[in-house]
C-alpha cells in the first residue's frame, strides 16, 4: 500500500543563549491510506514541533535543518512554493489543533467560514456548504444550528467536532491532529475519539494523531510512535506498545495513567523533570531519569532494536544482554 505520508530524517533546531538545541532529531515514519499513528510524548518532546515541520511552519526562530517530508505524489512538502502550500493545505493534509479557536474565526458564523474556504480554494459554494453539512451530521451535530452559529455559540467539544468536519472538507489524505481532545471534559473527549474513530473508517483517510496523553490514543491509532527529547525512543503497533512497554520512559508514561477503576495512589509519574534540550548526555536522553540506566547510558546512543513483536526500541536494555528480552530476535532499525 502506498504511503500517503513519509517523513525521513527530519531535524529541527532553535538558537538559544547557550547555543543551538535540536528540538526534533532524525525523526522518520511513514502514513499509509488509512492508517492511523500517534505521536506521544510529554510537553517538550518535539512532537508538535514535528506537526509544525509537516507544514514547513516553525516558529521562529526555528528552522529545519535536514529531513523531506513527501506526500502520495512524491513530491517534498519542504521544497515547494508558498502558493503550492497553500493550496496543499485543506487539500491534502490539514490540521486540528487544541484550542480550536486557533482555526475558527470568532467573528464568522461557521458557514460564511465553510464559504471562505471554498473560495480560497476555488471550490463551488453551495457543494462545498452540502459537504460540510454531511460531514457535522456524521459529527452528530445539529447542522443547521452549528452552520448559522458563531463560534462562541458552540461549546468546546462542538467547536471540535467542527474543526475536525472542517478539516476534513476537502478531502485531504490525511488529517494532524494535536492534542485535539486535551481541552475537554471527560464525556466530550469521549465523543470526539469516538466521532474520530467513525470518520476514519468510513472515509478510509489517514491520521497523525498527537497528545501528550498515552491512554487516549489506543482506540483511534494502529501503532504510536514515543518521543522524547526530541527523538522517537519507541514504536510500534499500539496494542503491543500499550501492553508491553519496553523502553523505561514508555514504561514510566503508562504507569502515570490514572486507573479507571482502584486507588490513583497507584499511579506511580516518571521521576525527574523534563529533559533540557541543551543537556543532553552523548548517549541516551533519557539517562537522567531512567531508573534502569546503566554506566554505558550515558556514553553510548542506544542502537535501534526490533524486537518479535513489531516494536523497535531504543534501549540498551533491549539487546542481548541478559535480563527477560534475551528470547527476542533481534535486528536494527
Ligand atoms: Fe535507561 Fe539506559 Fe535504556 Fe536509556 S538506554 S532508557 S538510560 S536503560
Ligand atoms: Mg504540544
Amino acid at each position: 500500500m502506498e504511503n500517503v505520508l513519509d517523513v525521513q530524517n527530519l531535524s529541527i533546531e532553535f538558537p538559544t543563549e547557550t547555543g543551538v538545541v535540536r528540538a526534533v532529531k532524525n525523526v522518520s515514519f511513514q502514513i499509509k491510506k488509512g492508517e492511523s499513528l500517534g505521536i506521544v510524548g510529554e510537553s517538550g518532546s518535539g512532537k508538535s514541533t514535528v506537526a509544525f515541520g509537516l507544514f514547513n511552519s516553525v516558529p521562529d526562530p526555528g528552522r529545519i535543518s535536514s529531513g523531506s517530508v513527501r506526500f502520495l505524489d512524491g513530491r517534498n512538502f519542504l521544497k515547494v512554493n508558498t502558493e503550492e502550500r497553500r493550496r496543499f493545505y485543506w487539500e491534502h493534509i490539514s490540521m486540528v489543533f487544541q484550542a480550536s479557536q486557533n482555526t475558527l474565526n470568532p467573528l464568522l458564523r461557521i458557514r460564511r467560514q465553510v464559504d471562505d474556504i471554498a473560495e480560497a480554494h476555488q471550490f463551488n459554494k453551495k457543494k462545498l456548504r452540502q459537504k460540510a453539512q454531511s460531514l457535522f451530521e456524521m459529527m452528530y451535530l445539529d447542522t443547521d444550528r452549528v452552520m448559522n452559529a458563531y463560534p462562541h455559540e458552540l461549546s468546546g467539544g462542538m467547536k471540535q467536532r467542527v474543526s475536525i468536519g472542517l478539516a476534513l472538507l476537502l478531502d485531504p489524505e490525511i488529517v494532524v491532529l494535536d492534542e485535539p481532545t486535551t481541552a475537554l471534559d471527560v464525556i466530550s473527549q469521549g465523543s470526539v475519539l469516538k466521532i474520530l474513530n467513525g470518520i476514519r473508517k468510513e472515509l478510509n483517510i489517514s491520521l497523525l494523531f498527537i497528545t501528550h496523553d498515552i491512554s487516549v490514543i489506543s482506540e483511534v491509532v494502529d501503532s504510536v510512535m514515543v518521543m522524547y527529547a526530541g527523538q522517537v525512543i519507541e514504536r510500534g503497533p499500539v496494542n503491543q506498545v500499550m501492553s508491553s512497554p519496553t523502553h523505561p520512559y514508555t514504561l514510566g508514561l503508562i504507569r502515570s495513567i490514572p486507573p479507571l477503576v482502584g486507588d490513583v495512589k497507584n499511579t506511580k509519574g516518571i521521576s525527574g523533570s523534563a529533559v533540557q534540550l541543551d543537556l543532553l548526555p552523548k548517549g541516551c536522553p533519557f539517562y537522567s531519569r531512567c531508573d534502569m540506566r546503566m554506566t554505558k547510558c550515558s556514553e553510548i546512543p542506544p542502537p535501534w532494536v526490533t524486537l518479535d513483536n513489531n516494536v523497535s526500541v531504543a534501549c540498551h536494555l533491549a539487546k542481548n544482554e541478559g535480563g527477560d528480552k534475551n528470547d527476542r530476535t533481534q535486528e536494527h532499525f
